[in-house]
């Protein structure tokens, strides 16, 4: 185990580093903008998560800082990049397909750099394929290598070869990336990086590795400049936010909140994802006291059977997951719920899945993000036994989505005739119509008369009616 001290002088000369490839690159960005007559563009593709979109606008703002612009369409660009995800075998089935669509571009522009970043290019299977199927990729580069773009791009701009960085993926979290927002009203704040809860059907501890927390001073900082420069949405991300400084025993997810919430502006504040075994009673009193922090709680539950659970490796039984669904509702009375599901886990009986249905019955979730269960290459799950037919699969996913949508249409009729806070986060479109989003990450379609700018406002909105999938109203 390398000493701290040992660890932050590395940080320290990779940082220098990178400024000394920096300077490199730019100098030959310099010369080919000169050479073309014409600015360079990067094209950044974010498949997966919101932490992969946090990731991407630090692999965009580090472009945009070594000469690049930033290219509308990927048929203009000069610097392709694809920040992929493997948490399901369609999320990187999607990343090759697209990754084969460029071989045409890089046949009409030789010049076109392309690389492939994040989670699926941090296991080894999936680098020996691209190696043999994709030779006109130029690099690729794991999920905690954001801060060495210049590095990489030195390199391969240099010496004309291809790169493949597999990354240690424990190393430190490393701050000061340039980062380019894709919205100016709502922004992402990753506060730490990885997880330790090794659930058997997750590659994510694999591939983003072990939990590393941002210093909580820095994300207190980047908070606070976000609220004065005029953001009204704060998204606090992490695998596992509750265990944040759980490393470090430092600043609990609770006191880092609470730090977050106390400053001043009118914003609203989410986070996502939540263990349920790590939910604190000091977080919910925490929550509870500020306004500020959205009404809203995503809990994956995964599946409602203790014995799959198990099989899981989630750390928790049904029983402590409804004891701390009460806690919340009983401190927090308007809190709503969302969650994840997985259907056809390996050995999940038609006893177990109906147990998953009674427990979205008893929280009455606001929305389900379910998946059939993909196998991941190198998790326990993927060597477990799974005799669920495909049939057995769609008639499962169809059982939970109707039932799942009864529930909401009678929910969402319970907003009718009411008035919502509602954070505009659309212009007017040709429709006349604006969006936003409730406290209770509720969507909200609605009409405004007046001529004033209400983009990025908190507005009162009278729901008139509701759908399964989102509110109608007007603003008053
Ligand atoms: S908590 Fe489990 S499912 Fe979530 S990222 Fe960690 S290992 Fe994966």
């Amino acid at each position: 185990m390398k000493n701290t001290s040992n660890v932050l002088n590395e940080i320290t000369s990779d940082i220098e580093n990178q400024k000394k490839y920096a300077k490199r690159v730019r100098k030959i960005i310099a010369e080919k903008i000169d050479r073309k007559k014409r600015p360079l563009y990067v094209f950044i593709q974010t498949f997966g998560c919101q932490q992969n979109e946090a990731d991407s606008e630090r692999l965009l703002g580090s472009a945009l800082s070594l000469g690049y612009e930033k290219a509308d369409f990927i048929e203009n660009a000069d610097l392709v990049i694809f920040n992929t995800c493997a948490v399901r075998e369609h999320a990187e089935l999607k990343a090759f397909s697209k990754t084969g669509q460029l071989k045409h571009l890089k046949e009409k522009n030789p010049d076109l750099l392309i690389g492939l970043w994040g989670c699926m290019v941090n296991q080894e299977h999936r680098i020996d394929e691209i190696k043999h199927n994709y030779p006109y990729v130029n690099f690729v580069a794991g999920t905690n290598m954001l801060h060495r773009l210049p590095e990489i791009l030195c390199d391969v701009l240099e010496n004309n070869r291809r790169r493949y960085y597999v990354d240690d993926s424990d190393y430190p979290v490393v701050e000061g990336i340039p980062v380019k927002r894709e919205s100016d009203i709502k922004a992402w704040i990753s506060i730490m990086y990885g997880c330790n809860n090794y659930c058997t059907y997750c590659v994510v501890p694999y591939v983003r590795g072990r939990e590393r927390s941002r210093n909580a001073d820095v994300i207190v900082d980047e908070a606070k400049s976000l609220i004065e420069s005029g953001y009204k949405e704060i998204t606090l991300l992490g695998q596992n936010v509750n265990s944040y400084g759980s490393d470090k025993n430092e600043v609990s997810f609770a006191k880092l909140l609470e730090r977050i919430a106390a400053l001043d502006g009118d914003f609203i504040i989410r986070f996502m994802t939540s263990h349920p075994k790590d939910v604190s009673d000091e977080l919910i009193d925490v929550i509870a006291k500020y306004d500020k922090i959205e009404r809203h709680f995503h809990l994956p539950i995964q599946s409602g059977s203790d014995e799959i659970l198990r099989k899981m490796n989630r750390k928790y039984t049904t029983d402590a997951y409804l004891k701390v669904v009460e806690k919340l509702k009983k401190a927090i009375p308007d809190i709503v719920f969302t969650t994840d599901i997985i259907v056809a886990f390996p050995g999940a009986t038609d006893e177990d899945f109906n147990q998953t249905l009674d427990i979205c019955e008893k929280v009455g979730y606001d929305s389900i993000y379910s998946f059939v269960f993909s196998p991941r290459k190198g998790t326990p799950a993927e060597k477990m036994e799974n005799n669920i037919t495909e049939a057995q699969k769609n008639e499962r996913m169809a059982k939970l989505l109707a039932e799942h949508r009864e529930r909401i249409v009678k929910i969402n009729k319970s907003y009718e005739n009411t008035v919502q806070k509602v954070l505009c986060d659309t212009r007017r479109n040709e429709s006349g119509f604006y969006f936003g989003k409730t406290s209770t990450f509720k969507l909200v379609k609605f009409t405004y008369e007046g001529n004033n700018n209400i983009y990025g406002k908190f507005v009162n909105v009278l729901i008139t009616s509701s759908g399964d999938a989102m509110l109608y109203g007007k603003m008053i």
